[in-house]
């Protein structure tokens, strides 16, 4: 057994790994004394996106790029990283809470017969064991968990752990296995490209501003658009105010939607319900708009304005663009 930590590799399906790398790549130097190893499936990596990870604390990549890997199946891809799994046998396998890894993890964590930890805010050496530390009851609670035997399986939430600090000067170890690509069941129907909003990625975004149904309607979100572009914000959303067709799915925060822990959550209009507190109660700082002032999101919130958003939001975008000469 390699006591290798491996760190399966988020992209922007541009060949450039995603930041979120730097956190999962730190943790896995910290706990294996410096075996920490990029594990790349990609169609195309870029030249920088290898020099990225190697100073984020990769010693070693191995890059299984091949165009059968465009779009992502999880069925294939995860065949392909188990062919590698069973040739190394790495000692851990640590991704990051992404759509993609959320699944691709648990498949592969299910082909291997080994346990899975989710969602992980912690993550210590107990001897020779690995034990993970993970929200549970929409995360009321913090469960500790381990693994019967590697390869030790996780996914660790964005934003939770310190990412690492850049060390520019080293060559990348790239090493490229040769790649068999399975035929999937699955087949590419329709391709559509996300807009981008020219804001940060929700689920690493350090700064987040969301709304729900206090916001009355899909016209209303650009108020906190206006908000988030000034601070540099992502803009997420309350269920109510997705299942109204006001966002995408993507944008949803809580239990069915993305799980986020930004240094600032700004909430609009968000009454506070249990499934929306599981996506975002690990946030650093909660600041909570709501006419109401038994809304329950007041009990989490570390600073609540009792008011009408529509008056709040733009008199604090107008604060904060003084504030930092916007
Ligand atoms: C299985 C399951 C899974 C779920 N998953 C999720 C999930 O992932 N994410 C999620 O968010 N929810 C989820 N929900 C739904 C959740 O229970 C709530 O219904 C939802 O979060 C409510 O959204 P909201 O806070 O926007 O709306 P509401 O609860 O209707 O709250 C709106 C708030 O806006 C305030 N308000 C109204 N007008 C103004 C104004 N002008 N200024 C300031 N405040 C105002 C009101 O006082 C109120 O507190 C789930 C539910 C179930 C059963």
């Amino acid at each position: 057994m390699a006591n290798a930590f491996w760190c399966v590799v988020e992209d922007d399906r541009a060949g450039h790994p995603k930041k979120v790398m730097a956190e999962v790549l730190a943790e896995a130097t910290r706990l294996s004394g410096g075996g920490a190893e990029a594990v790349w499936l990609t169609d195309r990596a870029a030249a920088e996106g290898l020099t990225r990870l190697t100073e984020w604390g990769a010693r070693k990549i191995w890059l299984l790029e091949h165009a059968a890997l465009d779009p992502y199946r999880g069925e294939v891809w995860t065949a392909v990283l188990a062919d590698l799994v069973a040739a190394q046998r790495p000692r851990a396998i640590l991704g990051a809470v992404t759509s993609r890894q959320r699944e691709l993890l648990a498949r592969l964590a299910a082909r291997l017969g080994v346990g899975f930890a989710a969602d992980t805010v912690g993550l210590e050496l107990d001897g020779d064991r690995l034990v993970a530390t993970r929200p549970v009851y929409a995360g009321k609670l913090l469960a500790k968990v381990t693994w019967a035997r590697p390869p030790w399986i996780a996914t660790l939430r964005p934003n939770v752990f310190k990412p690492a600090a850049s060390q520019a000067g080293r060559e990348p170890a790239v090493e490229r296995p040769a790649v068999t690509v399975p035929e999937g069941a699955l087949r590419l129907v329709e391709r559509r490209e996300e807009v981008s909003t020219g804001l940060p990625e929700l689920s690493e975004a350090e700064l987040v501003v969301s709304g729900g149904r206090g916001l009355k309607g899909p016209e209303n979100f650009v108020i906190l658009e206006r908000l988030a572009a000034v601070i540099g914000a992502a803009v997420g959303a309350s269920r109510a105010a997705v299942d109204a067709g006001w966002r995408p799915h993507r944008f949803q925060i809580g239990q069915t939607g993305r799980t986020i822990s930004p240094k600032l959550y700004l909430g609009f209009g968000i009454s506070g319900a249990i499934q929306h507190l599981a996506g975002m109660r690990t946030s650093k700082v909660i600041v909570a708009v709501n006419k109401d002032p038994e809304a329950p999101i007041f009990k989490i919130a570390d600073y609540g304005i009792v008011g009408d958003l529509f008056e709040v939001a733009p008199a604090l975008t107008d604060e904060f663009k003084k504030l930092l000469g916007k």
